[in-house]
Order: structure tokens, then C-alpha cells, then sequence
């Protein structure tokens, strides 16, 4: 049995790891051969059979590092390995091969779609100009583009997916109800400012907070808010420094204007004001808010933050909950709001 033979120089090999190793993949073989993103500029024509014999070394190689020589390729530097775990195929130099632990492009793929699996997506596709991102469908059905990173942190109930395209629908929904139409993100590039057109045909920049809570006047009309609405909102709350990413449901008879300050929380801290559902009546939105408390905490108790990891940062005693409960929280506000409609 031939031992490993390392040269004097030689790169120590490394564990294979899959993490932040980006492959494409090229499809016009007849097999699909995983391609290391560095010889992404090589036309796909290139990645053609090498005529000649392969030097009985690059087999032993080969075997000793869990892959079988599928055959040369493109010139005489480069070869394509078979896994002998997956079985798939993926080019490499035959230096690498010689002197490194070359790595599967088809084992990596398999890992980016169990991390996806993880954090309730499916795996689509790695993003062909933005390496480290990948396309993901989510739950809700939309496509999200994400990086690795931030899919482990969903696996990792961390945070939750947030959707472009359903933050997008729910913000036609809030103007929809004040008489207004979302037509496009802020033109200054203030990412709390929407553009909107109110229904007497004029076009103002308003933040989307203030659409949220209806507190907002139209310059060509005057048409204003109805001041007599109880809310229920959604708030979700990052202190990055503590590791702390929960979410707030609370229920307030007027539109919640400070809550960075009447939650007491650091400077440093994000809020964002994920929904709001007016309520014909103060008792109306206090007893369904009630009510989403006792059903999240009789049937999903795990996903209700205890007190002690929030006391001294938050100025409130309960109602904060797990940033994964995302999807389960909001289907309650669908509940409720969907309930509020007439028959
Ligand atoms: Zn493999
Ligand atoms: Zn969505
Ligand atoms: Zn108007």
C-alpha cells in the first residue's frame, strides 16, 4: 500500500471544508463537473478531455484523498476527480491534487442545500456574480438571495428569513388602508422613506413608519389620519452587542412613535417596525392582542423569551419572543386580521 508522500514544501493538506468554497458548475460534458470559481473565466468549450496516459501517482493521489482520476482535462495541468463519497465530479490542477486535500464541488452543493434545509429554504442556486450569495426560496414562495452566513444564522434560530417581496405586499397593504398607493423605495436612499401616491393622484415621499400607524397628511388635499384607531404592532428588536434579536408584539392605543426610547434600549440598538394593525376599538385590539399572548404561550411556550435574558435591556416584563418565531407570530396577525373583516 503506497504511503501518502509529502513533499518537503508542499502545503499542508487541509480538512476538507466546504464552507465559503464556491464551484460552478459546468454542464455541456456529459456529466456535470464542478469548476473552483477562480477558473470561472475558462469557457465551458475548454473543460474538454486531455489526451494521454495518467501518471500512476495521480491515482495513488487520488485514492489516498477519497477521489478516483475520472480523466485529464482542458491541458495538461488540470484533472477531473470522482468522489468516491458523492460520486461527483469536479476539475482541478493535478498540483493540487499532488500537494493539497482537493475538494468535491458536488459535496459542497449537498452542503449549502442541508444548511438551506436547516433554516426551512431550498437551495436554488449560488449567485453567479456575488459568490458568498446564494438564491433560496423561502417559505412564503419568493425567491431571497442571501449569504451563507445568514441562512446558518436562521438554522441557528437567530434571526428570521424576512422577505423583500412579502415586507413589499404587506407595505401596499399599509397605504392600501390609508388611501395610498406604494410606488417605490425612497429616491434619496433613506431606507425608512417610501414614495406614495395618495388617492387624489399626488406623489409624496412619507416614512413608511408614519404610513404604517396612518399618521400621515396629504400636501395637495390636506386629507389626514384618522386619529381613532387602536394598534397592534409587530416590532422586531436586534442589540447586536448582547446577541439579542427577539421580537415584540404589543398593542398601544396610539401609534408607537419612540419605541427605541420607551423600551429603554442602548443606542446601538435596532427597531423596526415589522406591523401594524389598526382596530376599530382599544378593547378590540387589547383583547386580541391578549388573546396571541395566552396562544403563543400555551401551544408555543419555547418560542417565548424569558424574562431574565431581557431584564436590563428591555423596559418591559413580557410579550418578547424568539426571532424565529417570525413566521408564527405573523400568522396569528393574519388571523386576527383576517377575523376583523366582515362576513
Ligand atoms: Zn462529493
Ligand atoms: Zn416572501
Ligand atoms: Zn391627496
Amino acid at each position: 500500500m503506497p504511503k501518502t508522500k509529502t513533499q518537503p514544501h508542499a502545503p499542508r493538506p487541509t480538512r476538507p471544508s466546504v464552507r465559503g468554497v464556491p464551484y460552478e458548475v459546468v454542464t455541456s460534458r456529459q456529466r456535470r463537473l464542478h469548476v473552483p470559481h477562480r477558473s470561472r473565466h475558462v469557457p465551458a468549450s475548454d473543460w474538454v478531455d486531455f489526451p494521454g496516459r495518467v501518471p500512476a501517482t495521480w491515482h495513488d493521489f487520488a485514492r489516498e484523498k477519497g477521489f478516483r482520476v475520472h480523466a485529464r482535462l482542458r491541458d495538461r495541468f488540470h484533472v477531473a476527480l470522482e468522489c468516491t463519497a458523492c460520486g461527483g465530479l469536479t476539475a482541478h490542477k493535478a498540483y493540487t491534487l499532488r500537494t493539497a486535500q482537493p475538494r468535491c464541488g458536488a459535496c459542497a452543493e449537498a452542503d449549502l442545500s442541508d444548511a438551506a434545509r436547516a433554516a426551512g429554504l431550498i437551495f436554488l442556486r449560488r449567485d453567479t456574480v456575488h459568490r458568498h450569495y446564494g438564491l433560496y426560496r423561502a417559505g412564503c414562495g419568493h425567491v431571497v438571495r442571501r449569504q451563507r452566513e445568514f441562512v446558518e444564522r436562521v438554522a441557528a434560530k437567530r434571526t428570521d428569513v424576512r422577505c423583500e417581496r412579502c415586507l413589499r405586499a404587506r407595505e401596499q397593504v399599509e397605504a392600501a388602508r390609508q388611501g395610498w398607493t406604494r410606488l417605490s423605495r425612497d429616491p434619496k436612499g433613506n431606507p425608512g422613506y417610501r414614495v406614495y401616491q395618495h388617492s387624489c393622484g399626488h406623489v409624496q415621499r412619507v416614512a413608511r413608519v408614519n404610513m404604517s400607524w396612518g399618521q400621515v397628511k396629504c400636501a395637495a388635499c390636506g386629507g389626514a389620519w384618522n386619529a381613532r384607531n387602536s394598534f397592534i404592532y409587530l416590532l422586531r428588536i436586534e442589540v447586536p452587542q448582547m446577541g439579542l434579536h427577539v421580537l415584540k408584539l404589543g398593542f398601544s392605543k396610539t401609534p408607537v412613535k419612540r419605541h427605541r426610547h420607551q423600551l429603554g434600549l442602548p443606542r446601538s440598538a435596532r427597531v423596526e417596525l415589522v406591523r401594524v394593525l389598526p382596530m376599530a376599538t382599544g378593547h378590540d385590539a387589547c383583547a386580541q392582542e391578549s388573546a396571541a399572548h395566552a396562544t403563543l404561550r400555551r401551544h408555543h411556550l419555547d418560542v417565548v423569551v424569558p424574562p431574565e435574558v431581557y431584564a436590563g435591556v428591555l423596559n418591559v416584563k413580557s410579550e418578547i419572543y424568539e426571532a424565529w418565531g417570525f413566521d408564527l407570530i405573523m400568522g396569528l396577525l393574519d388571523q386576527i386580521e383576517a377575523d376583523k373583516r366582515p362576513a
